[in-house]
This record gives C-alpha cells, sequence and structure tokens, in this order.
C-alpha cells in the first residue's frame, strides 16, 4: 500500500486480515486529508461524530491489530514493471521494496490559491473544506473563492451558518453545472463577485483572518472585503506524481481504472480512494474502494503465479 487515508488502510485491513502480510508505507504525514479536519459527523458509525484525525487513528489501529506493517515514510519512486511480469519496485529512500502488488492510495490534495496569506492564515480563518469547518463562521462575512460545483456545494453549505457568503470567481461564467449554479443562485445570504481573484489575505489584531484584497480580472481594479472566513474551492490535484508516465492517468492526473473494479492498466498495480475519485471524494467511499482494492489483489495473487524470487518483502 503507497498511502494512509481511508483506502490505504482499508486495503491494509482487509490484506492484513487475508494474511497477505501487507506493508503500509503511509507517508511521513501519516492519515491523509482527515488528518486535517476537525469535526467528521458523515462518517457512519459514529452516531456523535468523531475528531478527523482520531478517525484516522482508529483507521489504523485496526490495520495494525491484524498484522499490517506500517510505515512512516514517504515513497521517493515506484518503478512499476509495466506487464506485470517482473517484481514492482517501490523505493523509500534507498531502501528497495519488491512486490508482486501494489495499491495505490496516495489520495489527492486542495489546490492551493498560492497568495500571500493563504499560508500562513490556513486554520485561522483560511480553510479548504465547507463541509468540515462551516459551523465555526455562525453569522460571519465569508467568502468561497471557485466557480465550479465544489464551490457552489461549499456555499451553500456554509450559507447555512454565516452571515454572507461572497463567491469569487475569475471569470463571469462558472464553470459549475446549471442545476449547482441555479440552487445556489435562489439562496439570499450568497453574493457573486466576478469577475475576480483573491490577491491576499490579512490577518486582523487577534492574528487571524479579516481582509480579502480582490483584483478584477478584467480591468484591474482592485477592493478589499471584510471577512473572517475564505474558503477555497479551486479544485484537487490528485497525488500520482509518483506514477505519472507509469499507469493510465487522465487529463485531470487520476488514475483510471477499469470498469467497477481497482485494476489500473498495469497487472498487479491497483488503485483506490481520492487518487481515483474526482466525483465523490467521502472518507466513507474512500474506504469502500480500499476495500475493493484488497479484493482485487487478493484474487490477482491468487490467481497469478509467484515469481521465483518469491520476492516480496523488504529487501532492507
Ligand atoms: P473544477 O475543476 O470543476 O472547478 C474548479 C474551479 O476553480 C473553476 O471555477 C476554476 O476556474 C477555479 N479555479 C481553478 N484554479 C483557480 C485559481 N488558481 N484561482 C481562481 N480560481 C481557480 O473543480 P471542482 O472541485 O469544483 O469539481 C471537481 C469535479 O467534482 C467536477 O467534475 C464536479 O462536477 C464534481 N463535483 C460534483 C458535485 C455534485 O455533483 N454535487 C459536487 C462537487 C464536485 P475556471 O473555470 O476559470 O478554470
Amino acid at each position: 500500500m503507497v498511502g494512509s487515508g481511508p483506502a490505504g488502510y482499508t486495503a491494509a485491513l482487509y490484506m492484513a486480515r487475508a494474511e497477505l502480510d501487507p506493508l503500509v508505507i503511509e507517508g511521513f504525514a501519516w492519515g491523509g486529508l482527515l488528518q486535517q479536519t476537525t469535526d467528521v459527523e458523515n462518517y457512519p458509525g459514529f452516531p456523535p461524530g468523531i475528531m478527523g484525525p482520531d478517525l484516522m487513528q482508529h483507521f489504523r489501529d485496526q490495520a495494525e491489530r491484524f498484522g499490517a506493517r506500517l510505515e512512516t515514510d514517504d515513497v521517493t519512486a515506484l518503478e512499476l514493471s509495466p506487464d506485470g511480469s517482473e517484481p514492482h519496485k517501490v523505493w523509500v529512500g534507498n531502501d528497495l521494496h519488491l512486490t508482486r502488488a501494489v495499491v495505490l492510495a496516495m489520495g489527492a490534495q486542495h489546490r492551493k490559491l498560492g497568495v500571500p496569506g493563504e499560508q500562513e492564515l490556513s486554520g485561522r480563518g483560511v480553510s479548504y473544506c465547507a463541509t468540515c469547518d462551516a459551523a465555526f463562521f455562525k453569522q460571519a462575512p465569508t467568502l468561497i473563492v471557485g466557480g465550479g460545483d465544489s464551490a457552489m456545494e461549499e456555499a451553500m453549505f456554509l450559507a447555512k451558518f454565516a452571515s454572507k457568503v461572497a463567491i469569487v470567481n475569475r471569470r463571469d461564467e462558472f464553470r459549475a453545472s446549471k442545476i449547482m449554479l441555479e440552487r445556489a443562485r435562489a439562496i439570499p445570504n450568497i453574493d457573486w463577485v466576478t469577475p475576480y481573484v483573491v490577491e491576499e489575505f490579512h490577518a486582523g489584531e487577534n492574528k487571524s483572518l479579516a481582509v480579502a484584497r480582490l483584483r478584477n480580472t478584467s480591468d484591474g481594479t482592485e477592493k478589499e472585503l471584510e471577512i473572517t472566513g475564505a474558503f477555497i474551492a479551486v479544485g484537487h490535484d490528485p497525488q500520482s506524481h509518483l506514477v505519472q508516465g507509469q499507469v493510465e492517468t487522465d487529463d485531470g492526473g487520476y488514475v483510471v481504472t477499469q470498469g467497477k473494479s481497482t485494476l489500473t492498466n498495469v497487472p498487479g498495480v491497483f488503485a483506490a480512494g481520492d487518487l481515483v475519485d474526482h466525483t465523490y471524494r467521502q472518507a466513507v467511499t474512500a474506504a469502500g474502494s480500499g476495500c475493493q482494492a484488497a479484493l482485487d489483489a487478493e484474487w490477482y495473487l491468487r490467481d497469478t503465479a509467484p515469481f521465483e524470487s518469491a520476492a516480496r518483502v523488504a529487501a532492507n
């Protein structure tokens, strides 16, 4: 397993229970995007909700309990055997792991704007997940950056809490689907600020977000919005750089899987979670696809002959 969000740990749990002795290269920052969230109220099985990091700790503990080996480090290179006839090579620095089956579960990252103040005020007003953080902005003036379906969805959710939600889009036209746009337009406390980009976020005296400086993309004029919450919804970037050019990916960089399975176009290589999913992107759907990947990998190992060297584990 490469990656340790809900997909990676669920795949590890299933593979461990199938006695396949899985090794999870978790990444240096294990736990995926849920580590950056607070309350998770939509993961089934936790009626009062659960904190994102606690949920990931449960995932991790459960995989470990059944014998998954966890390595908290980053994969530095993957060398996949194009037809699966040789072991796939997984490098962690100088350590080489040889394996017949790899589950790719590197997830996705929220796309950043890259403007001054964004990183510094992240968690102090700047957020990438209204579903996670909207409740902190009750009766507060807020903005959403982006014009896709995610921005509309986030805006509609945020509008239930915030006093105002300004949708800042860089064009007058929106990428969002008509139906989402119409739903958002029907909400009275959503304002439409186009064609503008955010140039900078500023903190107030309390060191939390207070002002966004905006620039009109057609005439260059600038204006400031006083806000205490800013939600960035300008898309996600799948973390597929390690396998680009080795497995099939789509225009957005998402790994392509075959039909309803988790099979990639490379034998013995499976992919799950946000790395393949630009539609649902939920913890529960990622966990489900991690389970599928483990079963697909198990069947692949059952149905294909082992290498003569039987080199499946680390050549430390
Ligand atoms: P999209 O790629 O669809 O939209 C990204 C938006 O961000 C666009 O408006 C884009 O502008 C804007 N943008 C990108 N980079 C910048 C930047 N640097 N500065 C300012 N604006 C920027 O991503 P989404 O996350 O919205 O959606 C991803 C997929 O998920 C889509 O297929 C969508 O339909 C789906 N989805 C479906 C939902 C539903 O059906 N309920 C809910 C959420 C997502 P521009 O248009 O100018 O490029």
